[in-house]
């Protein structure tokens, strides 16, 4: 079935109407784009037709992009610059039509969607918050290449084109009015009509001129110097490499392309953007992030049987335990929409509850991320109680008390005797087991592990932990809860640390190790910060808190024995109790007047230790440093495969980069492992292993894939 429909009417408009068959959203394909290329010839030939409206058929939606398939299949740069120069065709032939043209977006218009409107005369957009309009391309390492670097600069300048090219940042309809990317906005239910109504004016003769701007492009007095606008790239590329340290090459050529062509010709400028599309589309950094688009995609899908469609959807929830988890959750199921039973012991706790409720809205209303009319109705959803008054209405119950597992048993008996038997009931525990607290309960199969990670408004990732006895039911619930809330769900077996902390640690507790062995605690810090970490294993287990820190490392070492041990120095200074990180202003660093530096306590501290346990400070390379902290990450992954605490390597990547920050650009700790050779990993883990003992020693599944030359992932 074709994808476009021309429409002609006796006044002369024409309505091109663009809808993929059998897809959920639009896409421009190869087939559609040569059937788009038709019907621009038919329009063309076409003596009367004097006005087009592009439209999309389906609702809530203008054009989602390009097809991400076609541009993963791309194998050589050649063939990129040739796909790039097709795309470029089509549009250029849309914009030479000699009637004016208009794009009506009422949804998305992302990538060669917005790249399409941009080759329109006029671009009408709607209030809908389903409306965005961006060039996401560079969150896949590529640049747009439909000559979405040549239209934009000229139509809203260089410093407003550069906000959306480099960032990939994605604006509503109102912004796009403003900066004049589109030349109206209107309310969403009234959009068709008044576009309707602007064609047959235009058809008539009378151009349309935008309200507020008159046609006018939105360039900054700076950039219409050539001084002004070296200064203004420089001062771009400066800022880029602060952001990113160049290990992102597509954003840094897309500058480099719009300072070359900004005041080219177009015909130049199309040619200088095919080739740096070319260029980019067969990077390493292109290919880890259209898979880590590819797994995002595939996570939006529930696992195991979809809750019924019949049932009652979840409405009303409840948590229990309002501090610093409970008060982020709180804000969390309330800002999406549901009403929130928020019981704590003491009415102290509660009023902290609502004040991580009300600190969180504070951020986002000042980002501009929230209304102070929509925090004011999240708010509203919240009731705080002391006792289980309402719990028998609630669809699910999320705890966040202390870890501590009797007193967590205790609660869930509780519950079990006063919510409904349909209701879930939810765990926020980072390290308890889950199959031992659900042991005393009657439903077991209605019981899960659901993990946030602080700060709960920021951290993307949610665990679904399934217990022994968790039915698939309630993790499919669970998932598809998450997905709502706009978090990104990994489920994941049950087991010590679960998924991110059972890898997390062990890297925490090496720097540790190398700390004792005289490594400077900065030299540890930078040294992952360069890998790419956004904040040293030092500074991070500062952030969390060390005795959260050492509570949940204790917890692996019950779990997993040798391997998992506690590093001497950790315990040494877990005797001091005003030392736990951030919060104490003392940990492995002081934190004063919002500053930090090295803890200089900790030098005697270390001397001390090294005495004790007679240790001998070593001279370790740089290389060996980084080695040790990232190859225990590796083999505790394999490990995590190996025993099916996650589905696959994709999903375990994407929990790493979630939870922990784990650098984008290196796709997770397996395709890090795979980029640098699973031998070599193997190899240096056997190195390691003869100098500092056991839990160096690879795990099977990596004995396995180097004996079969098979890495984590598929390449073929
Ligand atoms: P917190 O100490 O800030 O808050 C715990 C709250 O539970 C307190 O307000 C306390 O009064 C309340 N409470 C204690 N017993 C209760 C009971 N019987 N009924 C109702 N409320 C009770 O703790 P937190 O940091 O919010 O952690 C809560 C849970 O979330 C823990 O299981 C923790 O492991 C987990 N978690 C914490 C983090 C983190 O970074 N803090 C991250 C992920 C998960």
């Amino acid at each position: 079935m074709a994808a476009w429909t021309l429409l002609t009417t006796s006044e002369g408009v024409a309505t091109l109407q663009f809808d993929s068959a059998d897809e959920k959203i639009n896409k421009l394909t190869p087939k559609n784009m040569t059937e788009l290329a038709a019907c621009i010839a038919e329009i063309r030939n076409n003596a009367d037709i004097r006005v087009l409206l592009i439209k999309s058929g389906k609702p809530n939606m203008f054009i989602a992009g390009a097809d991400i398939a076609e541009i993963r299949n791309i194998t050589s740069a050649a063939q990129g610059e040739q796909k790039a120069r097709d795309g470029q065709h089509v549009f250029a032939s849309l914009e030479a039509l000699q009637i004016p043209t208009i794009a009506v977006i009422d949804g998305p218009a992302l990538g060669g969607g917005l790249e399409l409107a941009l080759a329109c005369r006029y671009r009408l957009v709607s209030d809908n918050t389903k409306t965005q309009l961006g060039l996401p391309e560079v969150s896949l390492g590529i640049l747009p290449g439909f000559g979405g670097t040549q239209r934009l600069p000229r139509l809203v300048g260089v410093s407003a084109s550069l906000d959306l090219i480099l960032t990939g940042k994605m604006i509503d309809g109102r912004k796009a009015e403003m900066i004049g990317l589109a030349d109206a906005c209107y309310s969403s239910a009234f959009l068709n009509e008044k576009a309707d109504l602007i064609a047959k004016d235009v058809a008539a003769g009378h151009p349309f001129v935008n309200r507020k701007l008159q046609g006018k492009c939105l360039e900054t007095l700076s950039e219409k110097t050539p001084m002004g606008r070296f200064i203004l790239f420089k001062l771009a590329k400066k800022q880029l490499m602060a952001k990113t340290k160049g290990r992102y090459p597509a954003p840094l050529l897309a500058l480099d392309v719009v300072r070359d062509t900004y005041r080219q010709t177009a015909h130049d400028g199309y040619l200088v953007e095919a080739e740096a599309f070319g260029q980019l589309v067969i990077t390493p950094e292109a290919k880890t992030l259209i898979q880590l688009f590819y797994t995002r995609e595939d996570l939006k899908k529930y696992p195991g049987p979809a809750p019924k469609k019949a049932e009652k959807p979840i409405q009303s929830t409840a948590v229990v335990g309002a501090g610093l988890m409970g008060g982020g959750i709180s804000w969390l199921l309330a800002h999406t929409g549901y009403t929130v039973r928020m019981k704590d012991i003491s009415w102290e706790a509660i009023l902290k509850g609502y004040e991580s409720v009300k600190n969180i809205q504070k951020k986002l209303i000042s980002r501009q991320k929230v209304t102070t009319h929509e925090a004011d109705m999240a708010t509203i959803r919240i009731s705080g109680i002391l006792d289980y008054s309402g719990f028998a209405k609630t669809d699910l119950v999320i705890e966040a008390i202390v870890e501590n597992m009797a007193l967590k048993k205790s609660v869930f008996s509780e519950l079990e005797t006063v919510v409904s038997p349909t209701a879930l009931l939810a765990t926020n525990t980072s390290s308890l087991s889950i199959t031992e607290m659900a042991s005393d309960l009657k439903h077991p199969e209605r019981f899960a592990g659901f993990h946030f990670f602080s700060p709960v408004h920021q951290m993307p990732l949610v665990e679904v932990i399934r217990g022994e006895k968790t039915s698939d039911h309630t993790v499919a619930r669970l998932v598809e809860l998450a997905i709502k809330l706009k978090k990104t769900p990994i489920v994941v077996k049950d087991g010590p640390g679960f998924l991110v902390n059972r890898i997390l640690i062990p890297y925490v507790n090496e720097a540790v190790r190398l700390l004792a062995e005289g490594v400077p605690l900065p030299k540890i810090d930078a040294l992952m910060e360069d890998f790419g970490m956004p904040l040293g294993p030092l500074s991070l287990a500062d952030e969390v808190g060390l005795d959260i820190g050492y509570k949940v490392a204790k917890i692996l070492e019950e779990g997993f024995g040798d391997r998992m041990q506690v590093s001497g120095l950790f315990e040494y200074l877990h005797q001091y109790p005003a030392m736990l990180g951030k919060k104490t202003r003392k940990g492995f660093y002081l934190y004063e007047d919002k500053k930090k530096r090295p803890n200089p306590d900790l030098a005697g501290t270390i001397q001390s230790y090294q005495a004790e346990s007679g240790l001998k400070p070593a001279t370790i390379l740089d290389e060996d440093i980084v080695a040790r902290m990232v190859l225990l990450m590796v083999n505790e992954a394999a490990r995590c495969l190996e025993e099916g605490t996650v589905e696959k390597p994709a999903y375990l990547d994407m929990a790493m980069l979630m939870g922990t920050g784990f650098p984008v650009y290196r796709g997770g700790v397996c395709r890090y492992a795979d980029a640098i050779g699973i031998d070599v990993v193997v190899e240096t883990l056997h190195r390691y292993s003869d100098i500092y003992g056991a839990r160096f020693e690879p795990a099977r599944l990596l004995l396995e894939m180097n004996r079969e030359y098979t890495p984590f992932y598929d390449y073929t």
